[in-house]
Order: C-alpha cells, then sequence, then structure tokens
C-alpha cells in the first residue's frame, strides 16, 4: 500500500490493527505512520466501518431511501 502523505510504494506493515480493525503501516521514506483507511473518503468522515456497514445493510435490507439513512444515520451517531 502507497503512503497517502508522500505517495511512497516503500511501506511497512505494522503488527496490530487499529482500534476500528484497520491494518497500520509505517511509511520508509517520510517515517509517517497511516491506516489502510487513511486519506481515504470514508476516513475523512471520522465513521466507524461497523456504522457504514450497518447503514449498507439497512438500505438492502429495508430498502430505505437515502434521506431515511441519513436520518438514521445521525441518530447512530448520537446527534
Ligand atoms: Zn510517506
Amino acid at each position: 500500500m502507497n503512503c497517502p502523505h508522500c505517495h511512497s510504494s516503500s511501506t511497512t506493515e505494522r503488527q496490530g490493527r487499529t482500534v476500528h480493525g484497520f491494518r497500520r503501516f509505517r511509511c520508509r521514506e517520510c517515517g509517517r505512520r497511516f491506516n489502510e483507511r487513511t486519506g481515504t473518503a470514508l476516513n475523512r468522515v471520522q465513521v466507524p466501518t461497523d456504522i457504514v456497514f450497518l447503514v449498507v445493510f439497512w438500505r438492502l435490507r429495508y430498502k430505505l431511501s437515502l434521506r431515511d439513512l441519513a436520518e438514521m444515520f445521525l441518530i447512530v451517531k448520537g446527534g
């Protein structure tokens, strides 16, 4: 996986996972640490993956509209 900061491909995977279960990496070029979600759209909105999966599940299971999902999403996030 390439470094999201300097885009180097010389990265090493680190032991253990983040609290959300993502694989962790360290860049040998710039020395920065990141995980497989760093720099992605999902990471930017700061939503745990399990909530995203839950929302997708609701959409498929109950055929909710995106408007319904947005509302439920806010409830789950607590605000
Ligand atoms: Zn880097």
